[in-house]
């Protein structure tokens, strides 16, 4: 079988991230089966447009790596099928269609219309078009537009009948077709063709094998098979995805998460885990194996995997996974990826802080955060002890779990510390690390009753790296200033 899969966003925002799923699952599959994955931009509906959401689209795909199989010329450069650069497919079908007896011309006005829809809510009458102009004679149709009417094409929706599709996730499903008005499928422009036309004229000339796409469409399906039976087509294979949900079981808003794939991006979520995440929102590939490659996601996925019910989309979860994968890393790839996100993010504090230090402090700090840091944005939040001054939490000294009852003790604990850092060898944790814990035990002290207070005194945090980490990367001199204030301050 060849396998042809679309994502047909229409550009009228930002790409929610349950579109990127979408795509993904296309991808996955076109590849899955050696095939194409295609982009498609819907952009008939004019008054809805944004500007700069195809650009959004493009760049989160380049971003991610997602890279569409096929591309078509706009003047000098190639990009995504575009439906109102094609427009001189739309209209001339919809004319026969009419002729045919399956479509007609109409002329009722949007004043008409609107009255049409006051008079249907007094009445409590479910709205709809009330097929005015459904029986007009051809030749009656042919003269008013002779005279210059303006027209809509409506399809000519048959009445009492069964519909019958099977999706591919959700299997059999049913309509009666008096639920539905004869919809309009050519505008009153008469150029642009609404969505229905155009998606199954398109779907058909691209040779879309599998359509997938959010459960709501499935609503559209009656329509979609009305046309493609007008047109004599036959339609693609259809799979209704899961909605993507929230925490409170509803779908995705911004009220409940991120719902724009660019925040992913922005909070640094590496594009390679966002994407194995996201697979798994719908998809159970048959074992409890999470982390997979894009290699094992293609080889493995399959669209009857897919489930029905709603995924709900656990921030946690993807911190975990996100935080895996940049365990993952080569430390000189992880170094290169935080230099550039923060160069592309957080100019601030990547011009002013981080290329100002040289390439080993840095390297320390983001080889110390790579098991600890789930996230890149809180790379700064993690390292703000390093990078400036330390905090001024000193009234965190005094810890009786750590045996330190008072400043006092605290203090003695840091003067303990002084000797032993202008000593030991600062080359590498380890090196700086031993010694330590051996001179704590001669003493016969506790650790943590050296290495809170020392902790405490070189990030000046509630939170942060380990002691050892914290003097590690700081350095010896830097380390021993940040011990000797704090004594001063209570001395
Ligand atoms: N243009 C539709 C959208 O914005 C696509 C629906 C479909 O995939 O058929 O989601």
């Amino acid at each position: 079988m060849t396998v042809r899969t679309r994502l047909a966003p229409s550009p009228t925002g930002y790409l929610h991230i349950g579109s990127l799923r979408t795509a993904l699952y296309c991808y996955l599959w076109a590849h899955h089966n050696k095939w194409k994955y295609i982009i498609r931009i819907e952009d008939t509906d004019r008054t809805r447009l944004v500007e700069g959401a195809v650009d959004a689209i493009i760049d989160m795909h380049d971003i991610l790596n997602l890279t569409p199989d096929e591309s078509v010329r706009h003047g000098w450069l190639y990009g995504p099928y575009v439906q109102s650069e094609r427009l001189e497919l739309y209209a001339p079908r919809l004319h026969k269609l009419c002729e045919e007896g399956n479509g007609y011309y109409c002329f009722c006005t949007s004043e008409r219309l609107t009255e049409l829809r006051q008079e249907q809510e007094e009445l409590k009458l479910p709205p709809g078009y009330d097929g005015h102009c459904r029986h007009m004679p051809l030749e009656e149709s042919r003269e008013k537009i002779a005279n210059g009417e303006k027209y809509t094409i409506r399809l000519k929706v048959p009445k009492n009948e069964t519909l019958v599709f099977n999706d591919l996730i959700r299997g059999r499903i049913e309509f009666n077709t008096n639920q539905l008005d004869d919809t309009v499928l050519l505008k009153s422009d008469g150029i642009f063709p609404t969505y229905h036309w155009a998606v199954v004229i398109d779907d058909n000339l691209m040779e879309i094998s599998h359509v997938m796409r959010w459960e709501e469409w499935i609503s559209s399906m009656p329509i979609q098979i009305l046309t493609a039976r007008a047109l004599g087509i036959t339609l693609p294979h259809y799979a209704h995805l899961p909605n993507v949900l929230g925490a409170d079981g509803k779908k995705l808003s911004k009220r409940t998460g991120d719902v724009s794939v660019s925040e992913y991006i922005k909070k640094w979520y590496l594009p390679e885990a966002l994407l194995n995440f996201l697979s798994l929102l719908g998809w159970h590939p048959g074992h409890d194996e999470e982390i997979m490659s894009m290699q094992e996601m293609i080889a493995q996925f399959e669209i009857t995997d897919i489930h029905k019910s709603g995924a709900v989309l656990d921030p946690i979860k993807l911190d975990w996974m996100n935080g895996e994968y940049i365990k993952r890393l080569d430390p000189g790839e992880l170094h290169a990826r935080v230099a550039k996100h923060l160069e592309q993010y957080e100019i601030e504090f990547y011009t002013h802080i981080f290329s100002q230090k040289n390439y080993d402090f840095n390297h320390r700090i983001i080889k110390e955060l790579q098991t600890r840091m789930k996230r890149f944005d809180e790379f700064i939040e993690l390292t703000t002890c390093l990078y400036g001054e330390a905090g001024t939490r000193t009234d965190l000294l005094v810890n009786t779990k750590m045996k330190i009852e008072s400043i006092e003790d605290a203090i003695t604990s840091l003067r303990f510390a002084i000797p032993i850092l202008e000593t030991t060898d600062f080359t590498s944790l380890d090196t700086l690390k031993t010694p330590f814990i051996g001179a704590i035990i001669e003493a016969w002290k506790k650790n943590g009753q050296v290495l809170w207070p020392m902790r405490v005194a070189l990030s000046g945090e509630e939170f942060s790296p380990g002691a050892f980490e914290l003097a590690y990367i700081l350095g010896r001199e830097e380390s021993l200033k940040r011990i000797q204030k704090v004594i001063d301050i209570y001395s």
